[in-house]
């Protein structure tokens, strides 16, 4: 079981929210004029790291908001949540090596 901390209702069960997938994707602004690969590109392709992942999660159960955090994939460490717009502190490369 995880416990998420939403940046604004505090820790709750995972259970209460949903996942949005990867953070810091920027939606391109007139997708008309994207080229099939980029299009592609922005659809389908993602990061899978086998280290720390920034993600989005929407608190359903709780205020309805969308926040992001930065999590271990293999641990399940969470490094901590923040409000969109606000930036976390990076990883450094050694801390995302998982050996
Ligand atoms: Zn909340």
């Amino acid at each position: 079981m995880l416990l998420l901390d939403c940046p604004w209702c505090g820790k709750r069960d995972q259970t209460e929210f949903s996942y949005g997938g990867e953070a810091h994707i920027d939606r391109p602004i007139k997708p008309v004029e994207k080229s099939d690969s980029d299009w592609g590109q922005y659809v389908f392709f993602r990061a899978n790291p086998k280290g720390y992942h920034r993600e989005r999660w929407m608190h359903a159960q709780g205020c309805r908001r969308w926040f992001n955090l930065m999590r271990h994939t293999v641990t399940n460490e969470i490094k901590g949540s923040y409000k969109p717009g606000e930036t976390f502190p990076p990883v450094s490369p050694k801390e995302n090596q998982n050996d």
